[in-house]
């Protein structure tokens, strides 16, 4: 049982919840678990504050960091609801694994995200698309110079409210110089570094006018993997495809659900390699219909167009039809509004943080 310890006061007031920064704005409390001896300890929710941290902190020096993105909506009936959630905990697990970092229990986890959400629950904003947006972190805690696996670990979840996410289709990239993950690597994992070694190529992909980067492989620069921090889906002649997760690509759950929800409805989805020369020929012989990402925070974006070796490809999203289909039925199943024919919502009981 994970004891709580309330805030004097809510900041809740202060939020407009007609204009939510995104990421900026953080709920009243926090879980918060220490991890020392070969076990976690200490293990509460309590008011978020900043924490006091040694400089030499091994995270900071040598990247022992992983984190999650779920989001916690209200059901139509009132309730709050999560999706997926044993989703998270696993795949977390998974990047702890690869990053030599200890599980977190998945029905603690569990006990703890209920807990923190339903004490929460007013933080959840109650427009459509909106959501608490569920942050988990793990970082090595070990006050030490050197490189070896931490001793001690934090774990913290922490909540934001955000707002729908009113996407402008994108303009992506092809990036030929710079990669995010090679076979072999940690592009498997949500792990710190995979996102730091992204800002630079991002960001002159952003000076050159693009949006984001479409990602390829890291060995040839053929076959596409991701879009910035999405997963990448096709549209060609009919058929659904998205690149198989073989090992250096994240495993979005967004990804899955898509797969899962395409497949039900009659759609052909392929899990394949994709070259960006099979995506170009497409283009030019008007066989490729769309091109999305996935992922939590926005669900679905449409890419309007990408550039290969300085040519521009550009689609015509105001025909798009697979990528809202996948909205619809992830924002439906997040309100309640769709029926839940895989059993992914969980609702939960708002009497939990009393207890
Ligand atoms: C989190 C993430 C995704 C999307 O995963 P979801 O589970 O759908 O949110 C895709 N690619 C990268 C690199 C990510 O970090």
């Amino acid at each position: 049982m994970i004891p709580i310890t309330k805030i004097q006061h809510s900041k809740i007031s202060s939020l407009d919840f007609n204009n939510i920064p995104f990421g900026k704005v953080f709920s009243d409390h926090m879980f918060y678990a220490e991890y020392e001896n070969g076990a976690w300890h200490n293990m509460e929710i309590r008011p978020l504050e900043n924490l006091s941290v040694h400089p030499s902190n091994l995270a900071w020096h040598y990247g022992q960091s992983i984190f999650e993105g779920m989001k916690a909506t209200k059901h139509q009936d009132g309730s709050p609801m999560l999706m997926r959630p044993e989703m998270h905990i696993k795949r977390m697990n998974a990047s702890a694994a690869r990053m030599c970092m200890p599980d977190f229990p998945e029905d603690v986890f569990l006990e703890a995200v209920e807990k923190l959400v339903t004490l929460e629950v007013d933080w959840i904003p109650p427009a459509k698309g909106s959501a608490l947006y569920l942050r988990p972190l793990m970082f090595a805690a070990d006050e030490f110079i050197g490189v070896r696996p931490s001793d001690k670990y934090i774990y913290i979840i922490m909540a934001l409210p955000v707002g729908p996410y009113y996407a402008k289709p994108l303009k992506l990239k092809a990036e030929d110089v710079y990669i995010r993950a090679a076979d072999g690597g940690t592009g498997e994992a949500k792990t710190a570094g995979n996102y730091a070694g992204s800002l630079f190529p991002w960001k002159l992909a952003q000076e050159q006018g693009f949006d984001q980067i479409m990602w390829l492989d890291g060995k040839n620069k053929k076959n596409v993997q991701e879009a910035g921090t999405m997963n990448i889906f096709f549209v060609i002649d009919g058929k659904v495809i998205t690149p198989a997760t073989t090992g250096s690509i994240l495993k979005g759950i967004t990804r899955d659900s898509a797969i899962q929800l395409l497949r039900k409805e009659g759609y052909t989805v392929e899990e394949r390699e994709i070259s960006i020369d099979e995506v170009t020929a497409a283009s030019k012989d008007g066989s490729l219909h769309e091109i999305f990402g996935t992922g939590t925070a926005a669900v679905v974006i449409s890419v309007s167009d990408f550039n290969y070796k300085g040519q521009n490809y550009s689609l015509d999203v105001d025909t798009y039809k697979v990528a809202p289909f996948i909205k619809e039925c992830v924002d439906g199943l997040r309100d309640g509004s769709k029926p839940d024919s895989f059993n992914w919502i969980k609702k939960l009981d708002a009497t939990l943080a009393t207890i």
